[in-house]
């Protein structure tokens, strides 16, 4: 039910914590992360509270400037280790963690299923990563292949998205919420702005059908037919 993204973080694992616990107050059954650490992409996830999720982590944290995170309320599947977010295809070469519900994941997941990709949850959401890595298996590049794929989904989401070996962070939105934090040398995604107010009050407001890329350096945001917008960076007065 929250999704957070550190682009450029001095400590990603630490940032993207800490944005889960602002993002508590939204409720959740489980909870994870995933950064890009320069020789994967680490994945810790767990049921429960983010305590439970620290707790997991603390023997084995690992480093990366570049992760997403995610709170789960679950629609589809209970909550488990294994139904929690990220999700990763079967080659985990995409992760992704998304909000919102994907209508139509049951007839998408049979036609993967037949073309022989393997599901390890029960969730709606699974099916993304596996869409994505389907079309870049065809030759799409990662721009093209995940903007099909969200194309291809009935139902709403907030999703973002890394590829293993690429320090970006991929986002789209439709009917569900999602924000930028903007920092000097650094960029935010979220659900909501207290995400980040630990450490930006700069703003902007992703629109219903943007597709954003975001490199430490640079966010390029593109609309539904393709064209690059420009969205206004506020700041915001926060009263927590
Ligand atoms: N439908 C997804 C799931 O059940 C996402 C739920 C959410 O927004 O937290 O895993």
């Amino acid at each position: 039910c929250g999704i957070i993204a550190c682009v450029g973080s001095d400590d990603a694992v630490g940032e993207l914590l800490t944005g889960l616990e602002n993002l508590e107050y939204r409720g959740y059954d489980s909870a994870g992360i995933a950064v890009q650490n320069g020789s994967g992409i680490a994945v810790r996830k767990k049921a429960g509270k983010i305590s439970d999720l620290k707790d997991t982590i603390a023997s084995d944290v690992p480093n990366g400037s570049v992760g997403i995170g995610h709170t789960r309320w679950s629609t589809h599947g209970p909550p488990t280790d294994d139904n929690a977010h990220p999700h990763t295809s079967h080659t985990d070469e995409v992760v992704v963690v998304h909000n919102g519900i994907v209508e139509n994941y049951e007839s998408i997941r049979r036609q993967l299923e037949a073309e022989g990709y393997e599901f390890q949850s029960e969730t709606d959401t699974e099916v993304i990563p596996h869409l994505v890595e389907h079309h870049l298996d065809r030759g799409m590049d990662v721009e093209e292949a995940f903007k099909t794929a969200v194309d291809e989904l009935d139902g709403s989401y907030a999703v973002a998205l890394m590829v293993d070996g690429e320090d970006k962070v991929y986002a789209a939105r439709q009917d569900s919420p999602l924000v930028v934090g903007v920092d000097d040398d650094r960029f935010y995604l979220a659900s909501d702005v207290p995400a980040f107010l630990d450490f930006t009050d700069e703003v902007m407001y992703i629109q219903n059908g943007d597709f954003a890329e975001v490199t430490p350096e640079n966010l390029v945001l593109t609309d539904r037919e393709g064209n690059v917008v420009e969205r206004d960076v506020e700041e915001v007065e926060w009263n927590a």
